[in-house]
């Protein structure tokens, strides 16, 4: 098979991958779009496109309708509940979005074709480099066999947390990676609000994550659980075992779940550098994803987006060190500080069990649900000043001073400042 340069080659149509795409199109750039699925195609998730998602896709002009959530219950193993009630930033609306990934990543695939990104389907298999070793693009592999050899000026890995191209680049160290698993799946009954789960499967053991109960697209609920691991991706696999077990403790009937998908989540990102090169990571290649609580798609469409624009402003050879500034103020901060935390509660069960009684004890919790709804949300930076803001910075500082010397916290500095 012959083969095609591009300005840039996307691997990996996700949101991150789609959005890269299409500002990378819009922009005049020759773009490839590689995806190994045919889309539409399902994808593990819960579904729920967060406040700073929601406002990236209005700046860029893309109307995704959905139904709205905002509140979240979060019910500690005690059976309490505490109330996070949200609020508009001054940078991003006070709801999220719930929208299947089914409906969501076709549209925004579809929307870069549409503004020039040239579709691919195949997998990126094997690499190719430059004498002095840099990335230069793939080899697909399709269903009939061996496919064309695309090259480029810059590779965008958007492919997702088991990236292709972060291993291919040399950007990844996987024993250093924050893990997660988490399985999906749908019942019937939408519950009114979007609801978590701190689960003790055993008396007073917590469980290294959590449940969820969210309110589906259709009127139906998409309920799962995931749990974190350090370096390891065995632990993960538990995720599809237990799912049952929560279900049923959350007052739920597990033979009611239609089929389950799971999948891989890299967080905060300890072990990846996002980008070095001619390569930028994006989206859950480069572990974006929030180490408290999961969420990763409002991460995948900005840091797609902040990828194709560096590319544009500062050409092939800038785009990498613009990019990487780019996440390293945007992500840094709040990743060096929580993937330390997470990391440790994920080794330590009985902590978990420990602190979601006491977050969710009465009047703690309402004491802190201001707060902790900004902060765990990652919504601090353009959050309206005011009581929720000063709990949630006040939670920031004490992170900080806690994880001071941690050894996370100096990986996730060294991979997005050092060059
Ligand atoms: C069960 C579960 C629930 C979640 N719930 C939420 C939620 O409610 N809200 C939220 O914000 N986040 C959630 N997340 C996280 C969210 O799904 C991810 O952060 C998001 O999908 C990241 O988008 P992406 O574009 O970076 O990667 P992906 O969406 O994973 O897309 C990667 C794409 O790359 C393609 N690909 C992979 N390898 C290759 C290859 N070698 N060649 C070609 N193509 C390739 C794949 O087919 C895929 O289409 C959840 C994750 C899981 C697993």
């Amino acid at each position: 098979m012959t083969g095609s340069h591009y300005d840039v080659l996307v691997v990996g149509s996700g949101p991150a991958g789609s959005i890269a795409a299409l500002v990378a199109a819009r922009g005049g750039a020759r773009v490839a779009l590689v995806d190994k699925a045919r889309f539409p195609r399902d994808k593990a998730c819960g579904d729920l496109v967060g406040p700073r998602g929601v406002q990236t896709l209005a700046d860029l002009g893309i109307d995704i309708a959905g139904p709205r959530v905002g509140d979240m219950d979060v019910v500690g193993p005690t059976g309490r509940r505490v109330l996070l009630r949200a609020s508009a930033g001054i940078t991003y609306p006070g709801h999220a979005v719930v929208v299947r990934r089914r409906r969501l990543d076709a549209t925004l695939q579809h929307l870069a074709i549409e503004a020039g990104a040239e579709p691919f389907t195949g997998r990126a298999a094997s690499a190719s480099y430059t004498d002095s070793g840099q990335l230069t693009g793939f080899e697909l592999e399709t269903d009939k066999g061996k496919g064309p050899r695309l090259t480029a000026d810059v590779v965008i890995g958007a492919d997702g947390a088991l990236s292709r191209v972060a291993v291919a680049a040399g950007l990844v160290d996987e024993t250093q990676v924050l893990w997660a698993f988490a399985v999906r799946a749908y019942m019937d009954d939408a519950p009114s609000l979007p609801r978590i789960h701190f689960w003790e499967p055993e008396r007073r053991s917590g469980y290294p994550g959590y449940g969820w109960v969210f309110p589906g697209e259709a009127g139906d609920a998409n309920v799962g659980l995931g749990l974190g691991s350090r370096g390891d991706r065995r632990p993960g696999t538990r995720a599809a075992k237990d799912l049952g077990g929560f279900l049923a403790s959350a007052g739920l009937d597990p033979s009611r779940a239609g089929r389950t998908l799971g999948g891989w989540i890299k967080m905060g990102l300890v072990g990846t550098r996002p980008a070095q090169g001619r390569t930028l990571l994006v989206g859950d290649a480069a572990g974006l994803v929030n180490p408290l609580q999961g969420e990763g798609i409002a991460q995948a469409l900005a840091s797609g987006r902040a990828a194709a624009e560096a590319l544009l402003a500062a050409g092939a050879a800038g785009a990498a060190g613009l990019y990487r500034a780019d996440i390293a103020r945007r992500y840094a901060p709040f990743a060096a500080t929580t993937a330390p935390i997470t990391g440790w509660m994920v080794t330590h069960p009985r902590a978990v069990a420990h602190l979601s009684r006491v977050l969710t004890a009465p009047g703690v919790g309402r004491l802190v649900a201001g707060g902790w709804a900004v902060y765990w949300n990652d919504l601090l930076d353009g959050a309206r000043p005011g009581g929720p803001q000063r709990v949630a910075r006040l939670a920031e500082l004490a992170g900080r001073a806690l994880t001071s010397r941690s050894a996370d916290r100096r990986s996730v500095w060294s991979v997005t400042w050092e060059s």
